[in-house]
């Protein structure tokens, strides 16, 4: 079956949501994938930033396995350990990066980003009471597909054809606390952020602006959810981004990197937070499936065990110094932290790099039209990373020459 022969399957069974993809995977290992037609690249991507450890890493083929053999499923009538096990571990990472202490820390676990979210609006609305129904979040931020997290994206392009959603939102600029300010006020259950915007174009606000969050939610008594589904799990060289920043949210939202390719999401409550469902609130057949928690406690093992935080800040670093170094004159920043890097073009041909990336063996994404995404496995060596930057200025040069595409 060639990648032509599966697109053209692909357009008659799926719905044309997606569009064509441009190459049809079949199998990788370590870093590496390969396409239908038998092409060899480098996974600069991770499939957006989730498989944290790459291909077929054996931890995570173990842990899967072993765990699929023995219970794959209990629902959420019966307790396993996994899950326990999992909670306990994510109340450990977040207590750990807490200097002030947190009081108590509580999860749910989901199957994505955005029952991530949808979970903590229920919650937020839960703890709030009837008279505080307003959240307040960010232009260009994205928080997911579903309704309740679509109502909060910042993308009118993709959110309005879908709504009315029945939820009061304001949004305001990105980084910008003066607005925030403005907008939150005793209506307010909620601020909704993202350490830096992923889908965005990986942009980051202001050192200082998540601490003007925190002391704006304190003031106004509405709770700080901080969205970190692309930006946690070791993706920034911390295990949490606002870790960074010394700062706490009340509830923290986790997906992407989680379950290294295994799909799980975590709302984690801090403070009232973390008890603020009652029994019979809120629930999922699926979530915290023991498949899925056994490959993130794999995933967490592995990023502890082969200290993949200081690497993946380390590794992140070079990626950047050897971009910027290059000097080549469509690019005109690398931005981020860690392996999650936004390449800032001059001209809108993100989505022609992607492709002559992908003929030159690399898989990077066009995150907009101006900006390539680079968010490899943690597991990426220096080596590796050095393929890239070194084959990345040809690869720019032929980008260059017939800027944007149709
Ligand atoms: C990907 C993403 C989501 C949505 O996650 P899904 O698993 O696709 O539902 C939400 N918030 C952020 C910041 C994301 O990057």
């Amino acid at each position: 079956m060639t990648s032509r022969e599966l697109q053209a399957r692909f357009d008659a069974a799926l719905m044309p949501n997606y569009g064509t993809p441009p190459i049809a995977l079949t199998h990788g290992e370590g870093r590496r994938v390969w396409d239908a037609d038998g092409r060899r690249y480098l996974d600069l991507l991770a499939g957006i930033a989730v498989s944290s450890l790459g291909h077929g890493h054996p931890a995570l083929v173990k842990a899967v396995a072993d765990q699929a053999a023995s219970l794959a499923h209990t629902s959420n009538l019966y307790v396993h350990e996994r899950a326990v096990r999992l909670a306990e571990r994510l109340i450990g990472l977040v207590r750990a990066g807490a200097a002030g202490g947190t009081g108590d820390v509580r999860v749910f676990f989901a199957n994505s980003g955005s029952e991530a979210n949808e979970a903590a609006l229920k919650l937020v609305k839960r703890a709030a009471g009837a008279g505080r129904r307003t959240i307040v979040s960010t232009d260009g931020g994205f928080h997911g597909r579903t309704s309740g997290a679509l109502a909060l994206t910042g993308k009118p392009a993709i959110r309005d054809p879908f709504g009315p959603f029945g939820l009061d939102v304001r949004f305001v600029a990105h980084g910008d606390a003066a607005a925030l300010r403005d907008a939150v006020d005793d209506s307010c259950a909620a601020v909704f952020v993202e350490p830096v915007q992923g889908e965005a174009g990986i942009l980051p606000a202001d050192p200082g602006y998540l601490a003007e969050v925190r002391e704006i939610c304190d003031a106004t008594g509405a709770a700080f959810v901080l969205d970190e589904i692309q930006s946690g799990v070791g993706r920034t060289g911390h295990w949490f981004a606002h870790q960074a920043d010394g700062v706490l949210p009340d509830v923290l939202t986790l997906a992407k990197g989680l379950g290294g390719g295994l799909p799980i999401g975590a709302c984690v409550g801090l403070g009232r937070y973390a008890t603020a469902f009652a029994k019979g609130d809120h629930g999922s057949t699926f979530g915290g499936n023991p498949v899925a928690c056994a490959a993130a406690l794999a995933v967490l093992d592995t990023i502890e065990a082969d200290g993949l935080l200081a690497a993946a800040a380390e590794l992140g670093d070079l990626l950047a110094s050897e971009i910027t170094a290059a000097g080549h004159p469509l690019v005109t920043e690398v931005r981020g932290a860690g392996l999650w890097r936004g390449i800032q073009l001059s001209a809108p041909a993100a989505a022609t790099v992607q492709t002559r990336a992908a003929e030159h063996g690399f898989l990077v994404n066009a995150v907009t039209a101006d900006v390539v995404r680079v968010a490899p496995p943690l597991t990426i060596t220096r080596e590796e990373i050095l393929e890239f930057t070194g084959a990345l200025p040809r690869i720019l040069d032929r980008a260059a020459g017939e800027e944007t595409p149709a």
